[in-house]
Order: C-alpha cells, then sequence, then structure tokens
C-alpha cells in the first residue's frame, strides 16, 4: 500500500511551498512543508486499517489550513 498516492496534499497554506506526508516513527503521521517548516498536528495509528484513516485526517486538516508553523517569535 501507497500512501503517498492515496493521500491527497495540497501546497502549504502559508508559503505555497511543497507539502509532504511524513510517517512518524512508523506510529503516526503528519504533513509539513519544504519550504517553511510548518506542519501539521501529528496523528498516530496503531494498524494498518487505522494508517490510512491517520494519514487521510492529518492531510485534510493541512489542505484546510490548519498547520501549526515553526517560524521564531511569532
Ligand atoms: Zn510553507
Amino acid at each position: 500500500m501507497n500512501i503517498d498516492e492515496l493521500v491527497e496534499v495540497n501546497e502549504c497554506p502559508l508559503c505555497g511551498g511543497g507539502g509532504i506526508l511524513e510517517e512518524d516513527c512508523g506510529s503516526s503521521y503528519y504533513v509539513t512543508c519544504l519550504d517553511c517548516g510548518c506542519h501539521s498536528v501529528n496523528i498516530g495509528f496503531k494498524s494498518d486499517d487505522e494508517r490510512l484513516e491517520a494519514a487521510r485526517r492529518t492531510a485534510e486538516l493541512w489542505n484546510c489550513g490548519k498547520v501549526i508553523s515553526m517560524s521564531p517569535g511569532e
């Protein structure tokens, strides 16, 4: 199963840079921006069924503009 092909990830809602879906320690997913470093919330999964669901949910939040900015001092 290729998660990247099943989940649609838009450009960064803050800067328009490329957003990529990242797997964290094999137990959760989040989307991060390659340009400004902002990211969506980390959504965990415990099974392969939950894996796709977690990836879809974090991508959905990202696509809606619900991101956490990493910019220091802002
Ligand atoms: Zn960005």
